[in-house]
């Protein structure tokens, strides 16, 4: 059944959400990124951790196997979501694409955000990829760019991801 399954699929994942203060003054759950916590004057408003990096890496992993994205496999209506650790959607798009017969090769993302810088966390974020992907931390890249101050993004008001995955079907894979 080999000829069944293309020996190659690629996913695109983006997402974004809105920065505010932490409560009172606004909605602000602390900023994640890529399973790192940073300290920030704004945090992330999501119904989950806000992880937009993980949820960018998720999409684009459901994405390449044509599964439901994020937001129809964990409804942000569902209260079991509430501030939930983004790790669990990321292990379980892995799991999927297990299911389905693939596993991932490598990844690139870009992370999009005035402020702050991802710095020394990024070589983190990387490590908590490739473990959560179960890829050397070689195969996996963390971009980080500003949006030139211009817009939502550049004024500090949201943080924005994207994400690329390969896939090779399993009956493809070179011992
Ligand atoms: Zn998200």
């Amino acid at each position: 059944m080999t000829d069944s399954f293309p020996a190659f699929k690629i996913g695109h994942g983006f997402d974004l959400h809105r920065l505010e203060p932490p409560p009172p003054e606004g909605r602000g759950r602390p900023l994640v990124i890529g399973g790192v916590r940073f300290t920030h004057e704004f945090g992330v408003v999501s119904h989950s951790d806000g992880d937009a990096l993980y949820h960018a890496v998720t999409d684009a992993l459901l994405g390449a196997i044509a599964e439901p994205d994020i937001g129809r496999l964990f409804p942000n209506t569902d209260p079991a979501h509430e501030a939930l650790d983004s790790i669990v959607f990321l292990e379980e798009a892995v799991h999927r694409v297990e299911l389905a017969g693939y596993r991932p090769l490598n990844l690139d993302t870009t992370v999009v955000l005035q402020r702050p810088k991802l710095g020394d966390a990024r070589d983190r974020i990387r490590k908590n990829l490739a473990a959560a992907l179960g890829i050397p931390v070689g195969c996996v890249n963390v971009k980080a760019t500003t949006h030139e101050k211009v817009d939502a993004i550049g004024e500090g008001r949201a943080i924005a991801a994207h994400a690329v995955v390969i896939l090779q079907h399993r009956e493809h894979l070179h011992a």
